[in-house]
């Protein structure tokens, strides 16, 4: 029952919209006449193949991607990709930019340093990854195949709101944690990533927005499972996808279709962002938000106590008011808010209560 749901901060796998779940409970050992769960279905199977061409369908329309692109749905996660890019892309010995901003871009780069050769052209790790640099003052390498970028880091809470434009033009992205949460103009990407756990459904799927003039060129020793080719080739069907975690990811597009689209979709996160900011901003120090105000995150908030020893605490004592997954990642420390899509406004405004109250006992 509603009733028994938590408000739940956690950075992904993360809140879904209630409806979207009690329409898949709907569905759950009947999908829509089969007589078949969606997790019973052949992947080969019309029914299974209206699921998944809807699901692209409906992401393009969201999205508004152009169609020289393809649209992969994969597995692996976004760490998969880490590899898979400069594998898809690189001779081992191509030059390749990092601009690293929190600690999944690092993570990137570290996986890079396999299979090509990584330059990090800005690390944000010295100033504890709470800025984004004036992307004109960096200079970048020459003759790099690619840029790459994590748009919105989960962790640190620091989030690209203008993108970088690199001298050849392939701008690469990790969006995994603000997949879906506004518009963003494909055409200036060359490729798109993001695991779905966090905006758009369950653990298991990873979408990849590709230029089709990148495919084709994997190195030799490139995995079948990681190449762009072979899964574009079959239409993300070359072995079998995780078939229940896109179906879900379906529902989500066309809820978000639904609300409006991600016009829509940008105002409400927006909107409950900045309440939350400007609570810890009034706090008058009691909450604090290290992240550069230019920079931060609509998706995900992190903010420590003044008094450190508190914040356990708190933790617990919003945990007893159903508002749980609030403590920052185990790398940082202090607290984290995340506020995807599906987080109610309603959630945030009663976490902000929450904030003053705890406030005023331990002022
Ligand atoms: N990139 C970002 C920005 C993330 O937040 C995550 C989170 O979990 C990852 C990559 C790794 O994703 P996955 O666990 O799907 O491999």
């Amino acid at each position: 029952e509603s009733q028994d749901r938590v408000f739940n901060f956690a950075a992904g796998p993360a809140v879904l919209p209630e409806h979207v779940l009690r329409k898949a409970q709907s569905e759950l050992y009947n999908w829509r006449g089969s007589g078949m769960s969606v997790m019973e279905m052949s992947h080969r199977g019309k029914e299974f193949l209206s699921i998944i061409q809807k699901a692209e369908s409906d992401l393009r329309t969201l999205l508004n991607i152009p169609d020289e692109y393809s649209v992969l749905f994969l597995q692996g996660g976004a760490t998969t990709q880490f590899a898979a890019i400069p594998l898809n892309l690189c001779k081992p010995d191509d030059k390749v930019d990092y601009l690293v901003t929190g600690s999944w871009g690092d993570k990137a780069v570290k996986e890079a340093q396999k299979y090509s050769n990584p330059k990090v052209i800005w690390s944000g790790k010295s100033e504890k990854y709470t800025k984004i640099p004036a992307f004109e003052e960096l200079e970048q390498s020459a003759d790099a195949k690619y840029l790459h970028i994590c748009a919105n880091e989960t962790i640190h809470g620091v989030e690209f709101k203008t993108y970088p434009n690199p001298k050849n033009g392939l701008l690469i992205a990790d969006m995994s944690s603000n997949f879906c949460s506004k518009p963003v103009d494909v055409s200036t990407f060359g490729i798109i990533y993001a695991g779905a756990q966090k905006n758009v459904g369950p653990s298991g799927v990873t979408i990849v927005i590709i230029r089709k003039d990148l495919i084709g060129n994997a190195q030799p020793v490139t995995p079948v499972m990681l190449d762009y080719k072979i899964h574009d080739e079959n239409k993300s069907l070359y072995n079998t996808p995780p078939c229940y975690g896109i179906y879900m990811c379906g529902l989500v597009f066309e809820d978000l279709l639904e609300q409006g689209g991600l016009v829509e979709i940008e105002k409400k996160n927006k909107r409950k962002a900045d309440i939350l900011y400007n609570a810890i901003d009034e706090s008058k120090g009691f909450y604090r938000c290290p992240v550069e105000k230019s920079v931060r995150s609509l998706m995900n908030v992190p903010f420590t106590l003044e008094k450190a020893e508190l914040e356990a605490e708190f933790v617990k004592e919003a945990a007893k008011e159903k508002m749980v997954q609030l403590k920052g990642h185990r790398s940082v420390g202090g607290m984290r808010a995340s506020i995807y899509n599906a987080m109610p406004l309603a959630g945030v405004e009663k976490l902000v209560a929450f904030m003053k109250e705890f406030q005023a006992k331990h002022a």
